[in-house]
């Protein structure tokens, strides 16, 4: 029997111990002066003018639809192959979820073809995904999005500690979740080079108050205005205690997780393993997943259940959002035909920082075995 290899485990050291305790001896715990610090830090990290720490993505993202405008009877473009975040924040809003089918099995982002089908005068925002860590070039994006009057929403939850100086999204939306590529244990980050939106999102992450308990505490407010809606979407100091750690590291450990991806590769060709492995690997990928698309003949399930029985964890990511019965239900799609296939082919093979290459010659060892027995 193997040791255990788990799918995505989160690397967590005494520094992250000591950092959150001292936030506990310190007194103050909710919104301050180490959440302005994580902010700052990680802006200027992943080359963006502003941050706005918040309690997930999830909120980043309702946050981020929210301060574009969109709002009740509105479209907004979403990938199908994302998490199910995607469309509950459009839903969240008042608005229509429209899917977008994936480019190829090869490469499977997000279809600007499907893109310029399905926009229509309703539509306020379009939405991509920087899918498994691998970033979407974002310049013809921002053409489209600009074309149509339209804001860019970056789904990065993927990509945190890839450097996106290029990025040109209207906000870009980082996840902290304990299998991300850095933790904060629940947490995220919505990122803007926009000065106007920075305001808007740090008003309504707080109810749409105008000065925080923090202001008050100090002596530099009194009281406050709510000049607008908002929720309580704040990210606490230990969080962002945490996420300092976490964040002089996740270029190494990203640093890694290719290096790990590309004997993933290696090992592919090598075996000649009848599997496709989506996305060139190159110097930008953050390689959150390490995807690949099973031969079309293959039994998934009993492949998962073998690699389970030899202690390796594998997953599905994802099961496409618009064949949840909430939204086959509510939001019919129609021409998603890729995003299906690749969704009943696709399989997550462990990739973190706390597997070694060994690991990944038994998964593929294993795997090949999987494959013999399951065809
Ligand atoms: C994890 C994830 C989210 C949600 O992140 P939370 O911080 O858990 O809310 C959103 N989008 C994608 C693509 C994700 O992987």
């Amino acid at each position: 029997m193997n040791k255990d290899i788990g799918l995505s485990e989160a690397t967590l050291g005494l520094a992250e111990q000591t950092a959150v305790l001292e936030v506990v001896k310190s007194g103050w715990l909710t919104q301050g002066d180490t959440v302005k610090k994580f902010e700052e830090s990680f802006a200027s990290q992943h080359g963006f003018k502003y941050s706005c720490a918040v309690s997930s993505c999830t909120a980043g993202l309702h946050m981020a639809l929210v301060a574009a405008g969109v709002k009740a009877g509105d479209e907004v473009l979403i990938p199908s192959l994302s998490f199910v975040a995607a469309a509950n924040t459009v839903v969240q809003c008042g608005a229509v979820p429209v899917f977008m089918d994936i480019a190829s099995l090869r490469s499977p982002h997000v279809s600007l073809a499907q893109a310029n089908d399905k926009v229509t005068e309703k539509t306020r925002a379009v939405m991509i995904v920087d899918y498994a860590g691998y970033l979407v070039k974002t310049q013809p994006w921002r053409d489209f999005a600009d074309q149509h009057g339209i804001s860019l929403i970056d789904d990065t939850a993927h990509a945190a500690g890839a450097a996106q100086h290029s990025n040109l999204a209207d906000f870009c939306t980082y996840s902290f979740f304990g299998n991300k590529n850095m933790t904060t244990a629940e947490g995220g980050m919505v990122c803007t080079n926009d000065e106007q939106q920075q305001e808007i999102l740090q008003r309504i992450r707080s109810h749409g108050m105008t000065t925080s308990t923090l202001d008050r505490k100090r002596g530099h407010a009194y009281s406050y205005d709510v000049e607008r809606l908002g929720f309580n979407y704040r990210m606490d100091e230990l969080r962002a205690a945490m996420g300092l750690v976490q964040l002089q590291h996740v270029s190494g450990w990203n640093a890694t997780r290719r290096e790990l991806s590309q004997r993933y590769r290696e090992l592919i060709d090598e075996s000649q393993l009848p599997l496709m492995v989506p996305f060139e690997l190159d110097e930008s990928a953050a390689c959150h997943l390490q995807p690949v698309v099973l031969p079309e003949s293959s039994n998934r399930q009993l492949i998962m259940q073998y690699m389970r029985e030899q202690g390796i964890q594998t997953s599905i990511h994802y099961p496409p959002i618009h064949q949840f019965s909430f939204y086959k239900r509510s939001y019919p799609a129609a021409n998603l035909s890729t995003t299906e296939s690749y969704c009943e082919r696709e399989l997550t093979l462990p990739l973190h920082p706390g597997i070694t290459k060994a690991d990944v010659s038994t998964v593929i060892r294993n795997l090949d075995d999987a494959l013999k027995q399951s065809t």
